[in-house]
């Protein structure tokens, strides 16, 4: 029997830049899923990229998401205050010859087919002379990686798609994957509402769920906002910055993204009062009903 846990929702953004509207969108989608359900919503700092980091963007998002209204549960995490655990973690992994010592550069990577998924060069051991540059999981052989998305349907994905991701950089930086899998059992999180870019990495998020013996949480991948070319809004396509004085036509427009009923223009805790009374998570098939 399997006792239904608390609900903890969860928005976890990089502090490279400022929160754009489809940052937005995740953040607003996550939080109004977790209200609805009477659940917590915790606000995670994932800062554990440096050279990609901008000085000031975390207090900036922070500002951002209260003067919006996204009042968020408890402490903010910060990833880069809990490198020690996700050491422990791999060292665990290590010795239960869950992740194994790469020494690929990425050109060598690249040129064995691209960097997507890994080729399995090291996963059988490496050169005694050599130190390993990176680690990585090494993805158990078993059936298809399988869940239940609450927008995309069922999900499988084949061991091979997914690979033997990378746990740290060769860098030195913690990798996503780690990290995210990590917090996320550690805070208990059992709802994650995210933008669709992100399914892939569901999978091997699943299968390291997998060998932590952690449930995997459920998932809603929200269709991400792409610009008049069709490219994902971000700070690399150049996404404007949304603006607290703007609150009310941005939330209009984030929950016209996320095909919920217009609310009343309001302050921005009262727009997502009612918006929260409303939610109901969309269908894929209301994403597709809109195309030209
Ligand atoms: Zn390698």
């Amino acid at each position: 029997m399997t006792m239904s846990r608390p609900y903890v929702g969860r928005f976890a953004p990089s502090p490279t830049g400022q929160l754009h509207i489809g940052s937005m969108v995740a953040a607003v989608a996550s939080f109004l899923d977790a209200r609805a359900q009477g659940g917590r919503w915790l606000v995670r700092i994932e800062d554990l990229d440096p050279p990609r980091e901008v000085p000031g963007a975390a207090e900036d998002i922070l500002r951002t998401l209260e003067g919006f209204g996204l009042a968020w549960d408890g402490e903010v995490i910060r990833q880069s205050a809990r490198l020690d655990r996700y050491a422990d973690q791999l060292n665990q992994w290590r010795s239960m010859d869950a992740a194994f010592g790469c020494v690929c550069s990425r050109r060598e990577l690249s040129e064995q087919g691209g960097l997507d998924v890994y080729p399995g060069t090291c996963r059988y051991g490496i050169p005694p002379d050599m130190t390993p540059r990176s680690f990585r999981f090494r993805m158990p052989k078993g059936g298809p990686l399988q869940w239940v998305d609450r927008i995309h349907g069922e999900q499988s994905w084949e061991r091979e798609q997914v690979g033997d991701v990378i746990l740290r950089r060769a860098d030195g930086h913690w990798a996503y994957h780690l990290a995210v899998v990590v917090d996320d059992a550690d805070q208990g999180v059992t709802d994650i509402v995210r933008g669709a870019d992100l399914l892939g990495a569901t999978a091997a998020h699943v299968a390291l769920q997998e060998v932590m013996a952690a449930p995997t949480p459920r998932y809603a991948h929200v269709p991400v906002v792409v610009n008049d070319t069709g490219q994902k809004l971000s700070k690399q396509t150049l996404a404007q910055p949304v603006r607290v004085s703007q609150a009310a036509e941005v939330l209009a427009d984030v929950l016209a993204h996320l095909r919920q009923a217009p609310v009343a223009r309001d302050s921005p805790s009262q727009m997502l009062a009612q918006a929260t009374a409303q939610w109901a998570c969309p269908s894929l098939a209301s994403f597709h009903a809109d195309g030209p």
